[in-house]
């Protein structure tokens, strides 16, 4: 236990030690501002004062702004880049890491786990098909493992049983698997641009509150879920509109007292339960609009909080529902399905109607119910049809209308992210575009990692 911090470790770090702080107490603003007023806090001119910022230069030329060339710092070099840490960019990451690469992996908020945390889905749906059988393995399947063992997930394994997490037990989760496979992390940044050499992405252009800078990769893998990155990169997609909606959390629900409500009151949908005892998630469907338009998105964001906490009101009118109460509102808009690839191929309704067998599979996608049967991903759906350097993980993959709801679930992103890692990884390896990649040996290694195929 060399490395482990104690508590008298802590308050010496952080500047609050001999305060004489009671076992117990609450450590960290809150105490300062009550116990010792603002005193306790430090700060260092990091720049001198009269400090001029020079890396900002758009101008207003006759009524146009206009955003001048210039030269970018490079923040870093990697072998394979991940842009986005939803459950597709961290499974890739991971997998590329141990497939051998060095990866970095960029994430645009605070926290890993994209939807699955953010944006509170917090039921695992798509990880079955007929039998039942579960079809997501490897990475995906090894994080519910030790999600299941830390108390963070309600896992019952029983026939066409969906597992809920519990978003703050997968966030912290995340950070653990990715240091074990020692992944390079910038949180706060936002990819905005591609390097573009020819048909290739170089690498990727950033802005953060440390200014616009660019990474360099020899592969990237966009798993920003809306494919912003091989947009930028030029690879053609499709544009869709979808539901937009916003998760909740409601808690008290085990302190309703039924026996005052008449059956014809009690409220219909209260969501379903999750591992924090009296505590429901909520699922919002919401209208059907386009996600990747700034005002819509902002429309969305301010309707559907006026929504909710109307709902909630009404539920707490209910006699032995006064109790029941808005814990939060997914910091995540609940966007679904924006950008599609237009991949070499395309995963098809067909595909499971017929059981197509792929050559290229990477993975085998599921179900909520196991109605379907198993439905292989081609590894050809990753891969754009129009630029090079680049694939796609999770929802943003190449396939059908109809076969978005099932692509984007959960479990589904999991494998296409870990094949998307593995394949990028092997890219590398082979100083070879995705395109030309071995099929074979990403196979082989998926296998390595216990990745289930069909
Ligand atoms: C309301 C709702 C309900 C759902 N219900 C279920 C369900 O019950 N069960 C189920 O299995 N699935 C469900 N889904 C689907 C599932 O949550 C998502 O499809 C899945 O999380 C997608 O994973 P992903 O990694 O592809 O993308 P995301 O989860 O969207 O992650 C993308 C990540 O990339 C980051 N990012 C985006 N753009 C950039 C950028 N430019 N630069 C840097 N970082 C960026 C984001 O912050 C995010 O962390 C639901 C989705 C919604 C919206």
């Amino acid at each position: 236990m060399k490395n482990q911090i104690t508590r008298r470790d802590y308050l010496r770090i952080m500047g609050i030690s001999g305060l004489g702080i009671g076992a117990g107490s609450i450590i960290g603003d809150q105490l300062l501002a009550q116990d010792i007023g603002e005193s306790g806090f430090q700060s260092s001119v990091i720049a001198a004062n009269k400090v001029q910022d020079s890396r900002y230069n758009a101008v207003l030329i006759e009524g146009e702004v206009i955003q001048p060339r210039r030269k970018l710092p490079v923040l870093t070099e990697t072998d394979v880049l991940v842009v986005g840490g939803g459950p597709a960019g961290i499974v890739a990451a991971i997998a590329a890491r141990r497939a051998g690469a060095r990866v970095t992996i960029v994430e645009r908020y605070g926290h890993f786990g994209g939807l699955w945390t953010g944006g509170l889905v917090l039921l695992i749906l798509g990880h079955i098909a007929k039998g039942p059988k579960q079809v997501c393995q490897g990475i995906g399947e090894e994080m519910m493992r030790r999600l299941e063992k830390m108390d963070g997930a309600i896992i019952n394994r029983g026939p066409g049983s969906n597992p809920t997490v519990d978003a703050e037990a997968v966030k912290y989760l995340m950070v653990e698997m990715i240091e074990e496979a020692d992944v390079e992390v910038f949180l706060h940044c936002w990819g905005v641009d591609a390097v573009r050499q020819d048909n290739s992405l170089r690498g990727v252009v950033f802005e953060s509150k440390s200014g616009r800078q660019a990474i360099l990769a020899k592969t990237v893998v966009d798993a920003t879920g809306d494919g912003d990155i091989f947009a930028a990169a030029g690879a053609q997609f499709e544009h869709r509109s979808h539901n937009v909606g916003l998760v909740s959390r409601i808690g008290n629900l085990d302190r309703v007292d039924k026996t005052k409500t008449s059956d014809a009151e009690k409220p219909k949908r209260l969501g379903s339960a999750t591992p924090v005892s009296g505590v429901n998630w909520v699922n919002l469907t919401g209208p059907e609009v386009d996600g990747l338009d700034l005002a819509t998105l902002t429309r969305m964001e301010l309707n559907h909080r006026k929504y909710i906490w109307g709902k909630m009101q009404k539920i707490r009118n209910i006699p032995g529902y006064e109790n029941v109460y808005l814990v939060e509102t997914a910091p995540q808009l609940g966007v679904r399905i924006t950008r599609i690839l237009n991949g070499l191929k395309t995963v098809t309704v067909d595909d499971i109607r017929k059981a197509t067998r792929h050559p290229d599979a990477i993975g085998v996608g599921g179900a909520s119910h196991a109605e379907h049967g198993e439905w292989q991903i081609p590894y050809g759906a990753l891969v754009p049809q129009t630029a090079d350097n680049v694939l796609a993980a999770g929802r943003c993959i190449s396939c059908d209308l109809r076969m978005a709801d099932l692509v984007r679930l959960i479990p589904n992103c999991f494998v296409t992210g870990h094949a998307a890692g593995v394949a990028a990884a092997v890219a590398v390896r082979d100083r070879c575009t995705p395109r030309e990649a071995d099929i074979t040996e990403i196979q082989k290694i998926l296998r390595q990692q216990n990745a289930y195929l069909g």
